[in-house]
């Protein structure tokens, strides 16, 4: 065994050792580098709202190097565009994909272990996520470390993954899947670290560092109720003062952030006060909270509004509409919210509020139909080009803020320009002019991640 195991040691430092000393001397031995010429394409970058006509985009290796009407590049594999959009990869903001099962939240209540969850989100990533134009994503609850890790590390197919890792919940919270007459946080989502139940400041710092430790990206902490939880009516507030203003303080401390699960005034003027940058729902805030964000804004304080479009104002649209696993507690819930998500929509782009996108759809009622919450953007009164810019530019912004924890960090994400990570999708036909295109996967005629392609219809 010992012989056999040094045997394979001697092949792997035969292989890997002469191109290790080579890169290191600086010899010139390598091949060209791998470069692909993408031409004739209009393009949205991710922030503008006009596309860039009749442009050409050079790919080296992973990334973008140059973008512009006339490129010339020796030995590139030249693909003809020809008049085709091209846009950024999408970038879903809010997912959950460790609960891809049909119980959605109450994944871990019935017949599914982590192994299982693990098996449904590694498909639906490849199936649902990057087959269908989303190559990166924000897992924002739920123990997707170990899945992200693997997609990095190409033993997966999927988008880029930053993850939450499993979300910080006092007792009762959102954040609290385990059965009403449990006597200590010991439910199975517990022991999996989905979620962390933290009461005071000392459990939230130990649970961010220790998330932070096992490879979470940022922070995120039940700030109020929910809809698909059990305990928590929606107008509670969560997270005390004291255990927000404590995840804060350790999430400045690795230069990353705090998101927030909010929907009302109270808590949403909670982290603002505590220093939370991303605020996820928000269906429920009042004009006045709008103003102090886009106020804070303008202060130079970066903060995100973060829609759930199809969530809120589709599938909370009213009570037969919600997903057959909510109960009726929770489709009540639901209504409340779905009416308010239209009214926070208006009311955030009247002020000018830094808008990003999630999906917030998982469990297998909604994963094959991710798409519709950016074409459901369009139906809550965004243009087409915000609709994307929530998807693209404004999401690289905010992975960004993960800062040291990036585990992407060499170039941006979710635009078209040199030194970007090529990630891009063409479209036989404009999304600026016609946003339902992007739910017609034949429309979808290239998908590039990290400058491989895993589609390409044109050939
Ligand atoms: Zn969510």
């Amino acid at each position: 065994m010992l012989r056999n195991i040094s045997m394979w040691i001697c092949v792997f430092m035969l292989f890997i050792v002469p191109a290790a000393i080579a890169q290191e001397s600086g010899e010139s031995q390598e091949p060209a580098p791998n470069q692909v010429l993408i031409t004739n394409v209009n393009i949205f970058d991710g922030f503008s709202p006009k596309l860039a006509m009749n442009q050409s985009v050079l790919i080296e290796g992973n990334h973008i190097v140059e973008v512009g009407p006339d490129i010339s590049a020796e030995g590139a594999r030249v693909i003809d565009g020809a008049g085709r959009t091209m846009t950024p990869g999408l970038i879903d903001m809010h997912s959950h994909v460790t609960f891809m099962t049909p119980e959605g939240t109450n994944t871990f209540t019935y017949e599914w272990d982590f192994g299982g969850s693990g098996a449904l989100a590694a498909q639906a990533l490849r199936d649902d996520y990057l087959m269908k134009g989303i190559t990166s994503a924000r897992d924002i609850a739920g123990n997707s470390r170990g899945i992200a890790t693997a997609i990095q590390r190409n033993l997966l197919i999927g988008p880029r993954l930053y993850t939450s890792g499993g979300v910080l919940s006092h007792t009762g919270g959102h954040g609290d899947w385990g059965a009403k007459n449990d006597a200590e946080p010991n439910d199975y989502g517990v022991l999996i670290q989905q979620s962390y139940i933290v009461d005071g400041r000392e459990d939230v710092i130990r649970a961010a560092r220790r998330n932070i430790r096992g490879g979470a990206d940022f922070i995120k902490v039940m700030a109020g109720g929910g809809v698909s939880s059990f305990f928590d009516p929606i107008e509670i507030l969560g997270a005390t003062k004291e255990e927000l203003e404590a995840a804060v303080e350790i999430t400045n401390d690795y230069g990353t952030y705090v998101a927030i699960h909010a929907y009302h005034d109270k808590s949403y003027n909670r982290g603002l006060d505590a220093g939370v940058r991303s605020f996820e729902h928000g269906f429920l805030v009042s004009e006045d909270t709008v103003k102090r964000m886009a106020k804070m804004q303008k202060n130079g304080a970066e903060i995100v509004w973060s829609f759930q479009c199809f969530m809120s104002v589709n599938s909370f649209g009213d009570y037969d509409s919600m997903p057959d696993f909510f109960t009726h507690e929770q489709k009540i819930k639901g209504v409340k919210v779905g009416k308010g998500a239209r009214n926070a929509a208006k009311l955030m782009k009247k002020h000018g509020v830094f808008t990003i996108g999630g999906a917030d759809m998982f469990g297998i009622p909604f994963k094959d139909m991710i798409k519709e919450d950016i074409t459901c953007n369009v139906e809550a009164g965004y243009t087409p080009a915000e609709a994307l810019k929530h998807w693209t530019g404004n999401a690289g912004i905010v992975l960004k803020w993960s800062g040291p924890l990036d585990p992407y960090p060499t170039y941006a994400i979710g635009t078209i320009k040199p030194d970007a990570y090529a990630d891009m999708l063409l479209w036989d036909g404009n999304p600026l002019e016609d946003i339902n295109l992007i739910l017609d996967e034949s429309k979808l005629s290239l998908i590039m991640k990290d400058g491989v392609i895993y589609k390409n219809t044109m050939q």
